[in-house]
């Protein structure tokens, strides 16, 4: 437990209320916010707001709590290695830990040469893309009362991991768009697989969209959600309410994909987040 930034006259006020208890402590007068997760690049964890917590912020910016105090944060594939988790308590106080983040190392693919000269997009390719992306933004923006975000995941299905989360390529030292998601591959268009937590279909794209070809966008609340794209079909529509285990879409490779597999990425607010740090080592992979 570490109070950082002004925590020393947090800490005395808190001494104060507590008395020899902190003292014997020493800095110990922050409330425990009980994290258990993966605190690493691309990761998450879960922890429990103090008591009478009216607003918990992670680096100045709010996150949800519920109404029994837990509560769910994450860290970008690119996030700072420390960040301030606070909680403003009823009385107006305001607690904070200082959070580490452990460092991820990416697989960086160095290429010699420059980016591949793209061929300027036309106006209908932009008109396009710019409603697809404005569902997709539209889809992320509503935060649903479903309790997914409290479970452990499952494998959305079993395959060769195809693509790494966060990999990225170099070209003659411009960096590329590192990859969002990992990819999942069972050799076989149609295999059908499972929502990996409860949640609320927001997004099912009836037509492929460009990039991501039939996607399908599911919302864990608390502001997590997953997106699983080139899908051949999907069995289940927006707004319906599905279940961890659910078997809700088959792989494809509707839009941008070389070959079928399934690309599942897991965003939490303008996070993006590593997948696997969700569901952990699958055996027999
Ligand atoms: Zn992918």
């Amino acid at each position: 437990m570490v109070l950082a930034g002004g925590g020393l006259a947090l800490g005395l006020g808190l001494w104060r209320a507590r008395g020899m208890a902190a003292e014997a402590m020493g800095y110990g007068a922050a409330p425990d916010f009980g994290l258990a997760g993966a605190l690493i690049q691309g990761g998450w964890a879960r922890g429990q707001a103090p008591p009478g917590t009216s607003l918990l912020a992670l680096a100045g910016k709010p996150a949800g709590v519920a109404r029994d105090g837990r509560f769910f944060i994450a860290f970008d594939r690119d996030s700072a290695p420390r960040l301030q988790l606070s909680a403003r308590l009823g009385d107006g106080r305001i607690v904070s830990q200082e959070l580490t983040v452990a460092p991820r190392a990416w697989q960086i693919e160095r290429i010699p040469i420059g980016p591949r000269p793209g061929t300027p997009p036309s106006e209908a390719y932009a008109r396009l893309r710019s409603g697809e992306l404005a569902r997709i933004n539209a889809a992320r923006s509503v935060d649903h009362q479903v309790e997914g975000w409290r479970q452990q995941f499952i494998w959305p299905v079993y395959g060769r991991l195809s693509g790494k989360f966060g990999s990225q390529r170099i070209y003659n030292g411009t960096p590329g768009s590192y990859h969002s998601g990992l990819d999942i591959a069972t050799g076989a268009s149609g295999t059908p697989f499972v929502a990996p937590a409860d949640g609320v279909v927001t997004l099912a794209a009836s037509s492929p969209f460009s990039l991501e070809g039939r996607l399908l966008m599911i919302d864990h609340g608390m502001g997590l959600n997953s997106a699983f794209l080139h899908c051949s079909g999907h069995a289940v529509q927006e707004g319906d309410v599905v279940r961890q285990g659910q078997y809700i879409a088959q792989i494809g490779k509707t839009g941008r994909a070389t070959g079928p597999h399934l690309h599942w990425s897991i965003k939490w607010r303008d996070f993006r987040l590593d997948p696997l740090l969700f569901v952990g080592p699958a055996a027999g992979l």
